[in-house]
């Protein structure tokens, strides 16, 4: 269903380095075209596709996600074995937060279309929220991707109903409370005279129709609880902290709204070695400093397996050495970053009998006063 989606740049019509204000000033033009309860111009599924674009690009966090993967990121698969069962999830609602912004933008852009829109706000259909899950993967999952079975659970609208409760959807009877309107009015006897105040019916919520015949796929209810294992991919590259998307699996809606989008946010557990920077990778290794001063080849350890590293003779404390490539690949784009190799030159503290003998061998084959630190003293008293 992603893989169709059109760029959320493009279809608010800015580019990737938009402002806030410029995305919502955007935003705000499209979704008055658009807006079901425009007459002349009201596209609902353009509509639908604006809001989407800006429920993600006004967020700074999603953004930046959206940004780094692209949509080919958000697909997903279902089935398969879950290897994580009981442990390393958390779940919670985004809260409302997300879409406090949009729904005062529209509340505010649509209480002028002829006093209808503030009615079907209360009795039509909502979006549910979004949620928010965590997993944990190791370090060289992140580095060379992974498919991950995760358990899910949400309220799945009812087909049979299309989530309105009542049989086919349309068994309804008009609500006498409200007498079909949605809305009651209430009198009340003040010391100034009758004051009347609206508000939305209590007995329909302000739909205007109360169930007649229950739907008897889901009782009445409009859902479904769905508990199952959906797989993700996890692409190469990616960093803690970053999210994935899985649409359709969130909140549920209200009246036959569909249901928000489950986010799925990765930790990437520390690996005992490799430090990432980026996408450089950084390791440090334990050189003998007999090592470093005749050069050597050593086997080193790389995010995609071992490899030879050339020690040059006379290579200082501290040195690092870069091997190209080796490092993680771009998340977007087909390019990797490199290693980093440093070297800590090692000095025993305890030496046997032959090492000893060979050392002073080679201090006596050192001339006299051409010690390092007999040349600082030279210079020294200068
Ligand atoms: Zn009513
Ligand atoms: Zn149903």
């Amino acid at each position: 269903m992603a893989a169709s989606k059109r760029d959320y740049y493009e279809v608010l019509g800015v580019n990737k380095t938009a402002s806030q204000d410029e995305i919502k000033s955007a935003y705000r033009k499209l979704a008055k075209k658009y807006h079901p309860d425009n007459k002349e111009t009201g596209n609902a599924e353009k509509f639908k596709e604006a809001t989407e674009a800006y429920s993600v690009l006004s967020d700074e966090s999603k953004r930046k996600t959206y940004d780094q993967f692209g949509q080919a990121a958000f697909d997903q698969a279902s089935g398969g074995q879950n290897p994580f069962a009981g442990s390393g999830f958390e779940g919670f609602n985004f809260g409302g937060g997300d879409f406090d912004d949009l729904n005062d933008i529209l509340s505010r852009m649509f209480g002028g279309f002829g006093g209808s829109s503030s009615r079907r706000s209360s009795a039509g259909p909502i979006r549910g929220e979004d949620t928010l899950m965590r997993i944990r993967i190791n370090f060289m999952d992140a580095v060379n991707g992974k498919k991950v079975t995760i358990p899910v659970s949400y309220d799945e609208k009812c087909k049979d109903c299309n989530g309105t409760g009542a049989k086919n959807g349309s068994e309804f009877d008009k609500c006498p409370h409200c007498n079909g309107r949605g809305r009651v009015i209430r009198q009340t006897q003040t010391f100034f005279g009758t004051m009347q105040s609206e508000s939305v019916c209590p007995y329909c919520g302000g739909s205007g129709k109360l169930i007649k015949t229950k739907c008897p796929t889901c009782g009445g209810k409009g859902y479904s609880r769905v508990k199952k294992d959906i797989e993700i991919n996890i692409p190469a590259g990616i960093q803690s902290g970053q999210q994935i998307r899985v649409a359709g699996k969130g909140g549920r809606g209200v009246n036959g709204g569909d249901n928000g989008d489950l986010y799925i946010e990765v930790i990437v557990t520390e690996h005992n070695y490799f430090k990432r920077d980026g996408n450089n990778v950084h390791i440090t290794i334990p050189l003998d400093f007999i090592d470093a001063a005749l050069g050597t080849t050593i086997t080193i350890p790389t995010v995609y397996g071992e490899v030879d590293l050339k020690i040059p003779s006379g290579t200082q404390p501290d040195s690092v050495f870069r091997l190209k490539d080796k490092g993680i690949k771009e998340l977007r784009g087909n390019g990797y970053g490199d290693e980093y190799v440093h070297v800590e030159v090692k000095i025993p503290t305890y030496l046997n009998k032959d090492q000893k003998k060979a050392l002073e061998e080679y201090k006596n084959a050192t001339s006299k006063g051409d010690s390092f630190f007999d040349k600082f003293m030279k210079n020294f008293k200068k």
